[in-house]
């Protein structure tokens, strides 16, 4: 095998001097050549297309800018000096040209580079339209969609270092964009005559310079795994690796991706992540989606085993694909492009959390493994679609990764260059496909019936089909269907549109095909169930001549009806009732407890009571709220409406899941401390906080949030100064290590005890019973035959009229659910459980949830009363990733209502209605 590797290796340096790869004839760049073989810790991790580089008069190469070349160790690129290299190459060479696409949250630009030829780059808007053409191809005759085709370039998007730690792609696209603007002959002039190629700056430019400063900072003394340091608690703002899991593109940077992706149309996109030895190019395992078109999933393997077969033959080992990412969830950034017709491509590369060399075990030292990748197993098994395998030991580097990954890359763009035409006809075709499937077959849309007593949840699905470009009509007549009879208002998805797949794909439910596959992420996220939303399937194919006026965002305004001087804002279940409460936070406020009917009408429990007034009123209406307008209060129990104060903990080392609740908490302007292991441990928590909410994170289990990263090695300062300005954001800590210690669990202890109320999320809920802060609750964990990847099951409520129930009309409702714990209590212990899961097969309401019985009659939220407080346990996890926006209320009812939640005695008499 190695021998036949060097022979390889030596036939292809052949070639390159015998200039049958053409690039002979520039100049060379001796010292890269020279550089980069010394950084390449073996000769067969080298390619012939990335061992040299060519010197073109006037053009920058990335060390003429940066002062390095690309691979270097210990040499990361900062946000500002990726922008100073692309607009120095775009200053030079009329091959490239920068785009913006919007800011960050911190301000950033997300900067966009375009390399092709001249006469591409002069046609880039007309190129821009065609491609547009064939996106939406709806009154396109074949012949003219055959002009187009001839006549269009597609466009090859990559984007890097969408998870900051994955620090090598945004350095490789730097040298790629170079070789492609300054290179000349084969591969290269083709590609340029026939693709346009786009790339990120960086797909995460916040966590870029947030990672960056920790790497200068810490990690740029690691020597090898042993030493290896956490990596910094934040990279963007929120919701850290998740980024790639945000479905609903809540983060204003994914949202510019997808907006940027719906003006250029990209055939083929392609995310760059590291993880795996040493090249894994994504073919689209099974799961499959099947609303998907079939071409995509002849594409993807299309595409990988040609990666795969050029660089086999140059000699390079460890390129794979097949064996671990799966085509189920649609919630990845980069399936935007599949799930608009286009092609996603991926690839994981290896990568040392930096720059620096160093020996890693890719097959892990015995007793230290990890448990197996989803389809994936043994890393360095030779399988059918790893045929030269990575190596178990390995020294690594870089440029090791560089040489991979840009290797790999211009395989694929020769492909496409080589192709062009078969790529836009399947870009054409899918889009075709896509409007045919709606007129074709059932189901063929969908209806979001009008008055809803909630339509700010209504809003929320039909915005982010809207923002996914699918397109929705607001009916202008009442529409009789077979399924029934909608109201006039009432919103329409019909499936006859090029984005009516990916309607389908968030709407319908998720039928998992088999029980026996594995899914790298979600299995469900059926977005009516999730937000409690009344979505209808139609398979009446009226729906598609409805008369419909198109939407282009759906916004509700509340209104207050009748006169008198009080005002009840009806309780339905928005989530803007709590916002409502904090934007009045110096009016008083009272809930009423029970349902009451007043002029006809009904106000449902939790529904709020306040003074009239013109600003009650526009606020009511901005809202969405519902509201009528009375002379008096009710006659119905009632209790007064505080402004609690609220604490969020997070550790240093699980600030994801934190991230998607202090999302919601902002968007919803509920405000809160963030606040870490330093204030818990500075007690006196009761005179400052009524609340304390821990959300779900950071492994598994309570010991994960009380110990949090290990005291190991030098402390870990996260303070911004003059050097490292990206760090401190978000909080401070002289040292991250060592989580709250059992002295800050003492101090949450005394909280309970002194009347404070504790809310723990999902997983954080095993920290109560495992602590003893609940000292009678038990939390198991499920057995390895429980595999549920976030299904959506049903879940009974046992309290109703319990406040975390107010807006909730029904006994059962759907909830993700959240591989929470197994919680039991005791017998006298009964009335602390406020919903419970059903358990059944048939409770199953989307996705897979294979051992569903081991929930049966399992507790999915508590509320146990401790000292002078009470501690309220969500097996589930009511703010799962922007998603979930039915549970939220319960969230914000504990909290609105924590001063006046009834012991269990009292509840259970008043629910006897
Ligand atoms: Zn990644």
């Amino acid at each position: 095998m190695k021998l036949s590797r060097t022979v390889m290796v030596c036939l292809a340096a052949l070639a390159a001097v015998f200039g049958i790869l053409g690039q002979t004839k520039q100049p060379q760049d001796e010292e890269f050549a020279r550089l980069v073989k010394e950084w390449t810790t073996k000769p067969e991790f080298m390619s012939p297309l990335v061992d040299h580089l060519p010197k073109a008069a006037g053009v920058p190469s990335p060390k003429d800018v940066l002062g390095y070349h690309i691979g270097a160790p210990q040499k990361l690129t900062y946000t500002a000096g990726l922008a100073k290299y692309y607009n120095a190459l775009a200053a030079a060479s009329p091959r490239v040209r920068i785009l913006p696409a919007g800011r960050t949250d911190e301000g950033k630009e997300q900067l966009v580079v375009v390399v092709s030829s001249e006469a591409n780059i002069r046609n880039l808007e007309t190129n821009r339209s065609y491609l547009a053409r064939l996106a939406d191809p709806r009154g396109l005759d074949e012949a003219e969609a055959r002009r187009i085709i001839a006549q269009a370039k597609p466009i090859y998007m990559f984007t890097g270092g969408l998870h900051s730690a994955e620090t090598g792609p945004p350095e490789m696209l730097m040298e790629l964009a170079y070789r492609l603007a300054a290179e000349e002959g084969a591969p290269f002039d083709q590609i340029r005559q026939n693709v346009i190629v786009m790339m990120s700056a960086a797909a995460e430019p916040d966590g870029r310079d947030r990672y960056v400063d920790w790497y200068y900072k810490y990690k740029i003394h690691e020597t090898g795994e042993s030493d290896r340091v956490a990596g910094p608690p934040y990279w963007g703002k929120y919701i850290y690796h998740d980024n790639n899991r945000d479905i609903n593109y809540s983060q204003v940077t994914m949202r510019n991706w997808l907006k940027f992706y719906l003006d250029w149309h990209p055939p083929i996109l392609h995310d760059l992540h590291e993880s795996e030895p040493f090249l894994y190019t994504f073919s689209g395992q099974a799961p499959q989606n099947p609303s998907l078109d079939p071409i995509l999933y002849a594409e993807l393997p299309w595409f990988s085993n040609f990666e795969m077969t050029k660089m086999i033959g140059y000699g390079m080992p460890g390129v794979w694909d097949h064996a671990f990412v799966d085509m189920w969830s649609p919630g990845y950034l980069g399936f935007m492009a599949s799930n608009h017709n286009g092609m996603l491509r991926m690839y994981e590369t290896f990568g040392n959390g930096g720059a620096n060399t160093m020996k890693r075990n890719v097959v892990p030292p015995p007793g230290e493994e990890a448990p197996p990748a989803p389809g994936g197993g043994g890393m360095t098994s030779r399988e059918w679609y790893r045929p030269l395998p990575p190596y178990k030991e390995v020294e690594w580097s870089m440029r090791n990764n560089t040489n991979f990954m840009e290797t790999g890359v211009i395989s694929a763009l020769e492909l496409t260059a080589s192709f062009a035409p078969t790529v836009l006809e399947n870009f054409y075709r899918k889009s075709l496909h896509s409007v045919e499937a709606g007129s074709n077959e059932a189901p063929y849309g969908y209806v979001l019936p009008a008055g809803q007593p909630d339509m700010t949840r209504a809003a929320f699905v039909v915005n982010i089909l809207r923002l996914q470009g699918v397109e929705v009509g607001r009916a202008s007549a009442e529409v009789k269907l077979k399924e029934g009879t909608f109201a006039a208002g009432s919103l329409i998805v019909k499936l006859d549109q090029p984005y009516g797949r990916l309607a389908k794909i968030l709407l319908e439910v998720q039928k998992y095909p088999d029980a026996n596959l594995r899914t790298y992420d979600d299995a469900a996220w059926t977005m009516g169930l999730m937000c409690h939303t009344e979505v209808r399937e139609i398979s009446d194919k009226a729906v598609l001549s409805v008369p419909v006026t198109p939407v282009d965002t759906l916004s509700i305004s509340g209104e207050v009806k009748g006169s008198g001087s009080l005002i009840a804002v009806l309780d339905n279940g928005a989530n803007t009732l709590a916002t409502l409460r904090w934007r009045l936070r110096d009016a008083s406020f009272e809930a009423i407890e029970q349902p009451a009917k007043v002029k006809g009408a009904e106000l449902p429990a939790g529904s709020l009571l306040l003074a009239d007034s013109p600003r009650v009123r526009s606020e009511i209406g901005k809202l969405g709220l519902q509201a009528l307008a009375l002379d008096k209060a009710p006659e119905v129990a009632r209790h007064a409406v505080d402004v609690p104060r609220v604490a969020m903990f997070s550790t240093w080392g699980g600030t994801q899941d934190v991230g998607w609740v202090r999302y919601a908490f902002d968007y919803f302007e509920l405000p809160y401390d963030l606040i870490y292991k330093e204030r818990i441990r500075k007690g006196g928590l009761r005179s400052a906080y009524d609340v304390i909410l821990i959300p779900s994170q950071g492994g598994r289990g309570g010991k994960s949030i009380i110990f949090d990263l290990e005291s190991k090695g030098k402390p870990l300062a996260y303070l911004k100064t003059a050097e490292f300005p990206s760090l401190g954001m978000y909080g401070e800590s002289d040292d991250i290590r060592g989580g709250m210690g059992l002295e800050g669990l003492l101090e949450l202890e005394k909280f309970v005890q002194q009347g404070g109320v504790l809310i723990t999320l999902g997983a954080a809920s095993y920290l109560p019973a495992e602590f003893g802060l609940a000292r009678t609750v038990e939390a198991a964990r499920p057995t390895p035959q429980v595999y549920a990847p976030g299904p959506i099951v049903e879940a009974e409520v046992m309290r109703p009229a319990h406040p975390i129930f107010y807006g909730y009309a029904e006994k059962t409702m759907p909830v993700r659910y959240a591989n929470g714990p197994l919680l039991r209590v005791p017998e006298d212990g009964r009335g602390w459980v406020l919903m419970r899961y059903t358990g059944t097969e048939p409770s199953v309401l989307s996705g897979l949830f294979k051992g569903v019985a081991e929930v049966h009659n399992r507790p999915a939220i508590l509320d146990v009363p401790v000292g002078q407080g009470r501690i309220i346990m969500f097996a589930t996890n009511p703010c799962y990733r922007w998603q979930n926006l039915g549970e939220f209320g319960m969230l914000e009812n504990a909290i609105l209502h924590c001063n006046h939640i009834p012991g269990p005695a009292a509840v259970t008499s008043a629910e006897k209605r």
